[in-house]
């Protein structure tokens, strides 16, 4: 059977072989790039941020503690994040065609490489959550994306409609620190149906692409607020502007 499986993905791979998002060159492995593409793209910095994945650019040394200026004046809602990689442009040519030309099989290929490197990490939550659409977007868009990749990095963990978006708030691109907080506030709420279901577990909230935390930290706050015990982030990408190379670490061990 396995023969036979492997014998047909040949075949479709002959007649549909894969092209790379970004510069369209066949390729004959399961990935979403070339070669030469890939290696314009880097994995976050083990030497990290705990709580929000922001790498040290000059801190030498691993710690399991060490925590940013921004997550030690105001820690967010969430404890910890895990992100892939860095967000350029190349990533984002792949975020694109899976958001507007419904090419949905990114979304199982982001939710896969997930699963590869987040294993422990996914393992150890009581559920995957992702961040909400709101119903006229979603009617728009005719899916959500970052709903079909965590429902993909384990279908049985994946809690559908647990996390609500109330409001249909404008993107969040564009505007600045203190809008941005305002154009969230009271957008997402825990859907009353479940408020018992969370109670002391942990929820993984994954998401495609993280430029602030701002969206990430209200979700978190409606879990938390309603007795989920740990919120944990997962991201295929986070931006990363060129200040992050100055921000110090604090090691609170
Ligand atoms: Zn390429
Ligand atoms: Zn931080």
């Amino acid at each position: 059977m396995k023969i036979f499986k492997n014998f047909f993905k040949k075949i479709v791979q002959i007649f549909f072989p894969s092209v790379c998002l970004y510069c369209q060159k066949i390729i004959s492995y399961d990935g979403l790039f070339c070669k030469e593409c890939f290696l314009k793209i880097k994995f976050i910095s083990p030497i990290k941020c705990k709580i929000c994945s922001l790498p040290f650019a000059k801190q030498k040394n691993f710690g399991k503690h060490l925590i940013c200026l921004n997550c030690l004046t105001k820690k967010p809602f969430f404890d910890e994040t895990y992100v892939l990689y860095v967000y350029n442009y190349i990533i984002g040519q792949a975020i694109l065609d899976l958001k507007f030309k419904d090419k949905t099989f990114i979304a199982y290929k982001i939710a896969n490489f997930l699963k590869i490197n987040f294993y422990q990490v996914i393992k150890d939550n009581d559920y995957i959550v992702s961040v909400p659409m709101h119903y006229k977007k979603l009617r728009l868009r005719k899916f959500n994306h970052a709903n079909l990749i965590a429902r993909n990095i384990d279908p049985k963990k994946y809690f559908a409609n647990l996390l609500i978006r109330k409001k249909n708030s404008v993107s969040q691109l564009g505007l600045k620190r203190g809008k941005r907080q305002k154009n969230l506030r009271k957008t997402f709420e825990v859907n009353h149906r479940y408020l018992n279901n969370i109670k002391n577990k942990k929820i993984l909230l994954v998401d495609d692409v993280m430029t602030t935390s701002t969206t990430a930290n209200f979700c978190a706050k409606a879990l938390k607020k309603a007795g989920a015990r740990k919120v944990t982030v997962l991201l295929f990408a986070k931006t990363l502007d060129k200040s992050y190379r100055y921000i110090k670490a604090y090691n609170i061990e």
